[in-house]
């Protein structure tokens, strides 16, 4: 996501940084670019007005900064212009002091709200709160099964909706279940329609009076730029929507959308959705996003994830071994899998300062490549596992047949198991910076 846009703002700034001093010319020109910039990644133009002349007031006006050099000045600007654009902080859900919480998720059809309730519930999950997912679209059977399906995976509790109950009946009757079911969060999924139609705001309206949600969350589809946006107007004004989910964020080079979309509503994005799994869901962090699409790198989202996805006692019990030199192939395989539950690592990797596109292409990470490693490393006994140094040509090969892989494979992954100490060690001394040479690969 925003990958022309960074593209094309690196190279403005690469030019402004050039200069020794800046002169209004020089800047004029500059927030050209970065305006053309904008209308390509498809944001409002009127948004992108306003920005590029917030900007030019600050940087024409100079606030000088002997740290910063004029270049420098002028990113941090930007940077600034561009959190503020988005919303400024990134906006929590919102909860009901007392009962349950109902959130309501509405949108156009194929938006991305099934997908998102799930998405939620395990977002909901984490954090300590119990999700009861909630079908309402009693007019498409396809889409209650759906989201009864999506439960069971996610073993989390489902209304038994049936298609000749009424919408608002369906909630006020999943409020008590879900009391019953100890419960603390309702997320209902409402019906969508290709179009926006009267009809379907009336039905809408209905049931946010009659369920009082602490959270009316428009899913949009990012990939749909500007009509997402003007989606999410229509929908604001029948229903006074609390916040937005934008979805497929990973497939939107461009990202207009999530630049435009505070702005020209007034109301927050809360969310991204990033991909299909009930995993890739990003809570919006203005800041962080702004950061990001400036090269910048989103260091703290991605301690986050890390965070999230790593078993603490875990990662100390392995940072101590590493320190006695005593970390084994079957830790490796261990923090190949923490690694694993961190979602895509390329996605991931994409959020640190100083790792370019290129670099990702240069790293062809995926599944299968983890399924081989975890599979030549079932293949060891353990005593091998814990002395890598034993395994010999006899012992490679036999490996390399019990994991259905090759020799080759088996060399490979042991030689990056010793260059995962070696960096590791590094990266005892070194910090972030090294943190790529530390990921098993
Ligand atoms: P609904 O009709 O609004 O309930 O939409 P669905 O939840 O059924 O989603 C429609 C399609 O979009 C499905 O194929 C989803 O897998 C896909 N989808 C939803 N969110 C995302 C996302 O964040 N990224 C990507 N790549 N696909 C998504």
């Amino acid at each position: 996501m925003f990958d022309n846009l960074s593209d094309r703002l690196d190279s403005v700034f690469k030019k402004l940084k050039g200069h020794g001093t800046l002169t209004e010319n020089n800047i004029e020109d500059g927030l050209k670019q970065v305006r053309l910039a904008l209308l390509e990644a498809d944001v409002n133009y009127k948004v992108a007005k306003n920005v590029i002349s917030d900007i030019k007031a600050r940087a024409l006006g100079q606030e000088v900064m002997q740290s910063l050099t004029p270049g420098q000045q002028v990113i941090k600007i930007v940077n600034e212009e561009f959190t503020k654009m988005m919303g400024s902080t990134h906006q929590e859900l919102n909860f009901s002091a007392t009962g349950a919480t109902a959130i309501m998720l509405v949108g156009l059809q194929g938006s991305g709200k099934t997908t998102t309730a799930g998405k939620l519930a395990h977002f909901l999950r984490k954090n300590g709160r119990k999700p009861y997912l909630v079908p309402v679209d009693v007019y498409r059977p396809a889409a209650i099964d759906q989201l009864t399906k999506l439960g069971k995976q996610m073993d989390v509790p489902v209304f038994a909706s049936t298609t000749d109950m009424k919408p608002l009946k369906i909630c006020q009757e999943a409020k008590l279940a879900a009391r019953d079911l100890g419960c603390d969060t309702l997320l209902i999924d409402t019906a969508g329609r290709l179009h926006l139609d009267d009809a379907l705001m009336a039905e809408l309206e209905a049931i946010k009076t009659g369920i009082n949600p602490a959270e009316t969350l428009l899913v949009a589809d990012a990939m749909t730029g500007q009509d997402a946006v003007n989606i999410a107007g229509e929908f604001d004004k029948r229903l006074d929507i609390s916040g937005f989910v934008l979805t497929k964020m990973d497939g939107d080079a461009r990202g207009g959308a999530a630049l435009s979309i505070k702005a020209v509503t007034g109301k927050p994005l809360k969310f991204i959705g990033v991909g299909e799994k009930t995993t890739a869901l990003e809570p919006f962090h203005p800041d962080r996003m702004a950061s990001r699409i400036l090269g910048m790198g989103d260091t703290l989202s991605f301690i986050e994830k890390a965070v999230e996805a790593v078993d603490r006692k875990e990662a100390q019990d392995l940072e101590k071994k590493f320190r006695k030199n005593q970390f084994t192939l079957d830790d490796f395989k261990n923090q190949m899998q923490q690694v694993r539950n961190m979602g895509s690592i390329k996605d991931l990797l994409g959020m640190l300062p100083g790792v370019n596109k290129k670099m990702l292409k240069d790293l062809n990470i995926n599944d299968k490549e983890f399924t081989k490693i975890e599979a030549i490393i079932n293949s060891m006994t353990p005593e091998e596992r814990a002395k890598h140094a034993i395994i010999k040509a006899s012992r490679k090969k036999r490996i390399a047949l019990g994991s259905g892989t090759s020799v080759q494979d088996v060399n490979k992954l042991l030689k990056s198991y010793t260059q995962s100490m070696k960096m590791m060690k590094k990266f005892n001394k070194g910090g972030m910076k090294n943190l790529r040479g530390m990921l098993p690969f």
